[in-house]
């Protein structure tokens, strides 16, 4: 067992979040209600995404959960979601009681497969949730194109790929509405947090009024809806603004490391690394490879050898098709996406934290080679 330790992530934090946080302390502005770093962080992580509003939550998840409920997505409704991702995707389509239908995924960028989508559509069908996995955007004009034929909402988790581009633009900017997570080991955090980007005020206002309670205007308590507490505070605005000012380093870091990795590890015949499509930026949140070839069915004895290496690594999401709460239910079945459930049995991600060392890669890629040569 070695003594040296490389871990998957960690966040760059610094003065700067320090001296914003004891900013809002100061002034007593601690709440979800007020204080000045909430309209600025939404504000300006808006912008970054081309969108006119911002509307900063607790979560990624309730991002999610607030972008349908906004959009009065319920039981009854059909929604096409990639089958491969964090299950909090799935769980948001299920709390507002509609129906999610998965989608399977694309081989190379582990993203949702358009070409599958136009099957999947019923009568029922209300909108498309897809996720731009591990920081490689989804295939966006066709997406789209089927969205208007069928006048579907398009939803964009974009919790792994803030500052992804597609064909130039940014993600979050390209659906209807685009949903963010800031948790610890996202591309910039708040601990934890989300945030829905969008360009519709309409939407905008109901998503900030629902994610308050739904309070009403002339008599506050006399509320306008079922409403949730989906509040991101001050406290964590200000750690977002602090992390706001470095998204762009960080995501250099992140490609950097990528660059890294793939010189140290490409060519191999039993690897499978990440791409970047020619329409795309990948901002490699996380690096993702897959056992494959002669190594295919290692990828337990290769994260055990990391490990015993001291290096972290985390397996691949389980697509929604392999979990048996939804299996049992009889709302699934474990063939229903191969090539998802191929992807999340042989895959996992190496350490990616912005701050890793070319030292500690080159330790990761070291052990990494030598527990696939075994
Ligand atoms: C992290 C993540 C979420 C959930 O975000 P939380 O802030 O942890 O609630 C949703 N979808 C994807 C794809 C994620 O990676």
């Amino acid at each position: 067992m070695s003594t040296r330790r490389v871990p998957v992530s960690q966040p760059l934090l610094g003065a700067e979040e320090t001296n914003h946080v004891n900013n809002a302390l100061a002034q007593g502005a601690i709440s979800g209600f007020f204080g000045d770093y909430l309209p600025m962080f939404e504000q300006e992580f808006a912008a970054y995404c081309d969108c006119a509003h911002g509307v900063a939550v607790s979560s990624g998840t309730t991002a999610l959960h607030l972008a349908l409920a906004t959009l009065s997505i319920g039981p009854g409704d059909e929604v096409l979601v990639a089958s491969l991702t964090n299950m909090a995707t799935f769980f948001a389509v299920l709390y507002q009681g509609a129906h999610p239908v998965p989608i399977d995924s694309e081989a190379d960028t582990l993203n949702l497969d358009p070409s599958l989508l136009r099957a999947k559509i019923t009568s029922k069908t209300k909108a498309i949730l897809v996720v731009h996995l591990f920081g490689h955007p989804v295939d966006m004009d066709p997406v789209m194109e089927i969205a208007r034929e069928h006048n579907l909402y398009v939803i964009e988790d974009c919790a792994e790929a803030h500052g992804a581009l597609y064909k130039g633009r940014k993600v979050g900017g390209i659906g209807d509405i685009g949903c963010f997570s800031f948790y610890a080991n996202k591309v910039i955090t708040t601990g934890e947090g989300g945030m829905l980007t969008l360009n519709n005020a309409e939407w905008a206002d109901r998503a900030r009024n629902l994610k308050g309670l739904a309070f009403g205007d002339k008599n506050k308590f006399m509320h306008k809806d079922i409403g949730y507490n989906f509040r991101m505070t001050n406290l964590q605005a200000a750690i977002g603004h602090a992390q706001f000012g470095k998204i762009e380093q960080i995501i250099d870091a992140k490609r950097t490391i990528a660059n890294a990795y793939r010189q140290r590890l490409g060519g191999r015949d039993d690897l499978q690394l990440p791409v970047e499509k020619p329409y795309a930026r990948n901002v490699h949140w996380m690096y993702m490879v897959l056992v494959s070839g002669r190594n295919a069915g290692r990828r337990a004895e290769v994260m055990q050898a990391l490990a015993q290496k001291g290096v972290e690594s985390r397996e691949n999401f389980l697509p929604y098709n392999m979990q048996e709460i939804f299996i049992n239910r009889g709302w699934t079945s474990a063939d229903e996406c191969p090539v998802a459930n191929d992807l999340g049995l042989r895959g996992f991600y190496l350490p990616s934290g912005p701050a890793i060392s070319d030292d500690d890669i080159d330790y990761v890629c070291q052990s990494l080679i030598e527990a696939l040569d075994q």
